[in-house]
């Protein structure tokens, strides 16, 4: 795990079969009010908990895990963590919060192929992901956690509870899966995406000043060109129709 800035911390994700995705602590450090951002793939769970660990956070400071969305390499080791710091409330945006605790897993998996696959290879049964969430996001919300403001951005898209948190003061963004680093974007064709949704979405994050960039996977940016979430949108607009 690596300090981003004071209050941001990376954990990388351990890519298996699957890729496993990124988390993040986010909340400065005296504040004991921290927040995780994403859980990550099955069986990830003791290592990103012993890579907080390592960073010498106490666990007893970290009161939310924040779900960029739900999809099954982001929630798939949430039972794990939870295990863990079980007092940590669950916060996520509305519209995937219902499914959810409902026990509809289809963002989950976000294809059929895909969860018969993924049921089989990690002995997962139906229910595996139903969790009661905490806090509904729905957007447009500022939180002021651990001492910093987030601004929670709706970017659906590539599920359609995408969100996006933005720290305006540093300039710091974690768009989930929307936008990576190297003009990669999020894909759109698992249930619930929707492609010009996406392009919206891409249009909403162009209009905000960025400079570290901490995507869901592969590579973080700590110095983004200006401009960089408009020429991704710019040349992935005839896709995203
Ligand atoms: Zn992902
Ligand atoms: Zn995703």
């Amino acid at each position: 795990m690596a300090q981003i800035t004071e209050g941001v911390y990376f954990i990388q994700g351990q890519d298996d079969f699957i890729p496993d995705s990124h988390a993040y602590v986010v909340g400065k450090p005296g504040s004991q009010d921290l927040s995780l951002i994403d859980a990550g793939l099955m069986g990830k769970g003791m290592y990103k908990i012993q890579s907080i660990l390592n960073m010498g956070i106490e666990l007893k400071a970290i009161k939310r895990i924040i779900m960029t969305h739900t999809h099954l390499d982001h929630i798939g080791c949430l039972a794990e963590i939870r295990e863990q710091i079980p007092w940590a409330e669950l916060w996520m945006h509305d519209i995937e919060a219902g499914p959810l605790e409902e026990g509809d897993e289809r963002t989950v998996y976000g294809m059929e192929m895909f969860q018969n696959m993924c049921m089989m290879q990690y002995n997962l049964k139906p229910g595996a992901f139903a969790f009661h969430v905490e806090g509904r996001l729905h957007g447009e919300e500022n939180l002021d956690i651990g001492g910093m403001t987030w601004d929670v951005l709706h970017i659906p898209g590539h599920s359609p509870g995408s969100i996006g948190l933005y720290n305006r003061l540093e300039k710091i963004l974690i768009p989930g899966d929307v936008v990576y680093a190297d003009y990669a974007i999020g894909r759109f064709d698992l249930h619930g995406a929707n492609a010009s949704e996406l392009k919206n979405s891409l249009l909403h994050l162009a209009e905000l000043e960025v400079d570290i960039l901490l995507p869901g996977h592969n590579r973080i940016v700590t110095d983004l060109p200006a401009g960089y979430i408009a020429d991704t949108a710019t040349q992935w607009a005839p896709y995203l129709v």
